[in-house]
């Protein structure tokens, strides 16, 4: 019960933090990932007192863990280790109540409020409002080599991986503003830079392709896919070379290399809201314009889960700032609703 205004009002459905309603763990909040978007939107949350609960995901830290320097976020002026970033971002949230749980969800119903989340260790939960901050991945061929072979010179990101290939050859694969961007940077380590891709024209923007055809370090082969990446275990676990197909002719080719860079696009991670929430074609979270809000009322999503052109740490942390004070607000709309109601 509550007072307002001198009448006794009760209070639909009460929130107590943690308490089970209809055998359920109720929640206010809770956020789905924990790459910037989601612990900067836990920060803000947790200052609003909405006491979010932070399901990490199976990457917790996000793309971030998997990234050295980190020279362009604001505010660390000789840049910052990315897990060194992701721990600090997790601290201040936590600082004010923020709870991280290292498990994942495995099913969302958005059908009715509140909404019904299950995590990987079976915990049923319930929440008032959701934010989905589960992120993008890099897409990759599939090849059982190119798996056997990650991190031991197959990497996903120049980034984070180029320096280790000093005075080394390597591929990359693509023909994105990803493979231009990727290829361009690791020409200031690598001795030489093969750009192989599947078609006779790239897809990236003109400043891209130019400054890439333009660099005498690059070179490219068209019409041509990996087959196979080939590797060697003893005594170092290590890429020898690769095995590439000209998809015109069928003619395959070995080429040895040091390194292989996949630049072939990320998948927002959005499985899981397959039906339930509504997503562009390409499987990015829709927003309506300027805000967090998704198709369905009290789920809210930020970062690159929502963001296929910008995908940088500093706007996801601002969408996920975006994403609790859209949820709080909404919060507190709903409360403001269910006392009007009730009172009447
Ligand atoms: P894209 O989807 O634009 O490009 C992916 C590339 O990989 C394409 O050339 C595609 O070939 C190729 N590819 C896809 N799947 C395979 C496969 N299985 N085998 C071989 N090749 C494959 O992704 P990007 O990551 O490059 O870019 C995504 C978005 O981000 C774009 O909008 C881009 O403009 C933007 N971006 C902007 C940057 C900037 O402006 N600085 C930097 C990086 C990205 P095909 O062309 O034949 O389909």
């Amino acid at each position: 019960m509550s007072e307002q205004n001198g009448t006794a009002i009760e209070i639909k459905n009460p929130h107590h933090e943690g308490e089970m309603r209809d055998g359920r763990e109720g929640h206010k909040l809770i956020i789905i990932g924990s790459g910037p978007a989601g612990l900067t939107a836990a920060l803000y949350a947790a200052r609003a007192n909405l006491n979010p609960v932070v399901y990490e995901g199976d990457q917790p830290g996000g793309q971030l863990m998997i990234t050295t320097d980190v020279e362009n976020y604001p505010g660390f002026e000789n840049g910052i280790l990315g897990p060194e970033m992701m721990q600090i971002f997790r601290h201040q949230a936590q600082r004010f109540g923020s709870e991280s749980r290292y498990e994942y969800i495995t099913s969302v119903d958005f059908s009715e409020r509140p909404f019904k989340l299950k995590s990987d260790r079976g915990t049923k939960l319930s929440a008032d409002a959701v934010i989905v901050t589960t992120g993008a991945s890099a897409k990759l061929l599939g090849l059982p080599s190119e798996g056997k072979y990650m991190g031991y010179g197959v990497s996903a990101c120049a980034t984070c991986d180029g320096f280790f290939f000093k005075d080394q050859e390597v591929i990359v694969v693509g023909g994105g503003d990803t493979a231009m961007e990727e290829a361009n940077y690791l020409t200031r380590f690598c001795k030489k830079v093969t750009i192989v891709h599947r078609r006779d024209e790239f897809r990236a923007s003109k400043i891209m392709r130019d400054r890439v055809l333009a660099n005498e370090k690059i070179e490219v082969i068209w019409d041509t896919v990996v087959d196979e990446i080939l590797g060697e275990d003893d005594p170092v676990k290590k890429v020898t070379g690769i095995t590439l197909r000209n998809v015109k002719t069928d003619t395959v080719t070995k080429m040895p290399v040091d390194g292989v860079f996949m630049a072939i696009g990320h998948k927002p991670n959005t499985d899981l809201f397959q039906g339930g929430l509504e997503m562009e074609e390409n499987g990015y979270l829709v927003v309506k314009p300027g805000t967090s809000y998704t198709s369905v009322e009290g789920v809210f999503a930020a970062g690159d889960v929502q963001d296929h052109v910008y995908r940088q740490a500093v706007t996801a942390a601002g969408s996920g700032c975006m994403a609790a004070i859209d949820a709080e607000r909404w919060l507190e709309a709903q409360e403001h609703k269910d006392r009007v109601e009730v009172a009447s």
